[in-house]
């Protein structure tokens, strides 16, 4: 095998699994030879049983980085409604965007995605390459900082919360659970961390069914990801589609993340 195949196999083998954004390079191996259990929790929101109506909560993560117009711009003209997970450095940096979602308080909720964007696990690990929190205190500080700026940036209180990488230990979601948030896991894994082409987005958020959490990112406008999100909005909504936000319906998540 060439390096050139090498390379594409690695590519493949690493970028498309991920829900969240990671960097795309991402290394094989661990500094921690046996790490804390790891969960990546489902969430569903109650069906509308109808057919021809399913009821699909859009969600984004916005971690670092800039706003996708064409995404945001997507979501204003359709007014399809999506809960936006922000981080403090993305709120920092877009306080355009910003402005735009509170514009909108009928479409967009927004939530808590962390203060730095650094895994929610209180014990050291390396997710994607990414470094944990590695104590209660940080999982503490990354989710108190999160909402802090958000506050701050005159959005809410926050009630749901997404940590970097969508993983946990399960004694970080009983002490985020304590904290009095729900953890927002999903059921579909929209644009793979923001890294697949347009067409196979779109096709995946496009299947969406009844009942389901779609997780996308709405901060890389470079990517083609964005494009394929942008087109299955319109997609879905043309099938009829009821959109909601995770504040609108009931849910059911795994791993005591909602319970
Ligand atoms: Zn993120």
């Amino acid at each position: 095998m060439n390096r050139l195949l090498l390379g594409s196999a690695l590519l493949l083998a690493t970028s498309p699994a991920s829900a969240t954004e990671v960097p795309p390079a991402v290394p094989a191996h661990s500094p921690v030879a046996t790490g804390p259990k790891l969960v990546e929790p489902h969430l569903h929101i109650a069906r509308s049983n109808l057919a021809g109506h399913a009821r699909i909560a859009i969600t984004f993560d916005a971690c670092m980085g800039e706003a996708d117009e064409r995404i945001l711009s997507t979501l204003v003209n359709e007014r399809i409604p999506a809960t936006i997970f922000v981080t403090a450095r993305w709120l920092k940096r877009n306080p355009k965007a910003v402005a735009v979602f509170l514009q909108y308080p009928d479409l967009f909720e927004l939530e808590n995605h962390g203060e730095k964007h650094i895994p929610a696990i209180d014990k050291p690990v390396l997710v994607y390459g990414i470094p944990s929190a590695g104590s209660p205190d940080a999982v503490r500080q990354e989710v108190e900082g999160g909402a802090a700026a958000m506050v701050a940036s005159g959005i809410p209180a926050p009630h749901w919360f997404r940590g970097s990488t969508a993983k946990y230990d399960l004694s970080a979601i009983g002490q985020i659970r304590a904290m009095g948030y729900r953890i927002a896991g999903y059921s579909v894994n929209g644009d793979g961390g923001s890294l697949l082409g347009a067409a196979v987005t779109e096709k995946r958020i496009s299947s969406a069914k009844d009942g389901d959490v779609v997780i996308s990112h709405i901060n890389q406008p470079t990517h083609a990801a964005g494009e394929g999100v942008a087109k299955a909005l319109v997609d879905l909504k043309a099938k009829g589609t009821e959109f909601v936000r995770l504040q609108d319906v009931a849910d059911t998540g795994d791993d005591k993340t909602t319970d």
